[in-house]
């Protein structure tokens, strides 16, 4: 019998499984497909030792008001899509609040400040640092003002955390990226995070390492997992595997497999879209570009535009209007060139309403652990709470961390 089974092979679980491994455990690793294949496929690949502070719904009226009238591109939604998540929004919009928000930051930051200490070691293992990039990412801003605030806050954010950053002219910046056809009014320049062009292989490299290591990865739903006598048990393409204990580790759909044991974790579920053009002169590092809610990133496939959030439906069809805007809008500052043919991906990042991923016991159910909920940074963050859960599971939570635990957070 193996000692744990972790359900789910995304950067999360995939994480998990080595980090178990690593603490002496006999791991089998299960997911419906290959590892690496959905959300951690899809993101903007951005290891962000900068993200100090979770993405807080805004509470200010006016932005509020943006928001509810379908203007800017960052955020869009559709009525059904905000219904079904009434009571998950409604928590986030509290925990948004400038002193909730602000304990919150305490316990992410203390998460995103190791994040990539934590990727190193894997990446080297892997074999995989020729996918990594260490030239930070930009944020940049059209508008002036809009600049000269953030640049003030982003000095509030380095004060407080120790996030490294520049600010940077619109022209000087233009002028050390050829790839910028125009400056724009300003960027703000986080040094410490890293960027990968292929973030699903990079992924599946770690569960390539972790087979190697001696880990088992198998095929299965997720769906069949059952309690059984002291442990667990779920069917795979090999026949039911056994385990002492189990980690559930499926990302956006996590809640819907913990509603069998009782468990009701409400989720913001927050749609992204993805496209890749052939760009003659991709840019030095991924950059957001504010105004139009887009981020581009130089990747493997191309120059990667992924979008903002969309609040709609989890089977809803795909919408492509958040990312033909994005790419319009982002078009005046770089090259795009042909978009690449490739279906249209979508993916859903898993937000907890208190920001925060689950790490820890199952309240109610002996051996059975989560680890998911990360939200805009799982790609980032996928390492390191798998460091803090098989800490937990030899019984030891790191001290500032006490938050992430399901204990209290969730409800039956
Ligand atoms: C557009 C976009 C851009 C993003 N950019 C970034 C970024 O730059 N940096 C960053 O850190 N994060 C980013 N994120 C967020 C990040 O991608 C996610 O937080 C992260 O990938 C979640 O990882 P995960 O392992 O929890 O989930 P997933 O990667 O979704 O893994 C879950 C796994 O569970 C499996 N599964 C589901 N159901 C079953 C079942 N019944 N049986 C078996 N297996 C099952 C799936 O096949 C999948 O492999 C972005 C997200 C989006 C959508």
């Amino acid at each position: 019998m193996a000692d744990f089974l972790v359900l789910g092979a995304g950067m999360v679980g995939v994480s998990s499984a080595l980090a178990l491994q690593a603490a002496g455990h006999a791991v089998t690793l299960v997911d419906r497909g290959a590892p690496g294949r959905e959300t951690s496929f899809g993101n903007a690949g951005i290891i962000q030792a900068e993200a100090a502070e979770p993405y807080a719904l805004p509470r200010d009226p006016l932005t509020l008001m943006r928001f509810a009238l379908g203007r800017g591109n960052d955020v869009t939604w559709t009525a059904g899509g905000v219904a079904g998540m009434l009571p998950a929004l409604w928590r986030y919009f509290r925990n948004s609040a400038p002193a909730r928000h602000a304990a919150i930051s305490r316990t992410y930051a203390r998460l995103t400040a190791r994040s990539t200490r934590d990727h190193a070691p894997l990446i080297a293992a892997a074999g995989l640092g020729n996918l990594i990039t260490r030239e930070g990412m930009g944020i940049l801003f059209r508008d002036p003002a809009a600049y000269a605030a953030a640049v003030a806050d982003a000095q509030r954010v380095r004060d407080a955390y120790g996030t490294r950053f520049r600010a940077v002219t619109g022209q000087d910046y233009a002028r050390e990226d050829p790839a910028f056809l125009r400056p724009p009014a300003g960027v703000i320049h986080w040094l410490d995070s890293w960027s990968c062009a292929a973030p699903g292989d990079l992924t599946q490299g770690y569960a390539t390492l972790f087979a190697r290591r001696g880990g088992r990865l198998l095929t299965g739903d997720a769906a069949s997992l059952r309690q059984e006598g002291a442990g667990w048990r779920v069917d795979t393409a090999e026949g039911p595997v056994a385990a002492e204990h189990a980690v559930i580790a499926l990302g956006p759909w996590s809640p819907r497999l913990l509603a069998k044991f009782g468990y009701r974790i409400p989720m913001v579920c927050k749609r992204g879209y993805h496209g890749h053009f052939t760009a003659p002169r991709p840019p030095l590092r991924p950059f957001l570009d504010v105004s139009h809610g887009i981020v581009a990133a130089p990747m493997a496939g191309g120059l990667r535009l992924s979008t903002g959030a969309a609040l709609v439906a989890r089977d809803s069809p795909a919408d492509p209007r958040q990312l033909e805007r994005g790419r319009v809008g982002v078009s005046d500052l770089i090259e795009l060139g042909p978009r690449v043919d490739e279906p249209q991906w979508s993916g859903t990042r898993p937000c907890l309403p208190d920001m925060l991923p689950l790490v820890g016991a199952a309240p109610r159910h002996p051996g059975l652990w989560m680890n998911f909920g990360h939200g805009h940074q799982g790609f980032t963050l996928g390492p390191t709470t798998a460091a803090i859960l098989a800490q937990m599971v030899a019984g030891q939570t790191p001290e500032g961390l006490e938050a992430l635990s399901p204990a209290q957070r969730v409800g039956r």
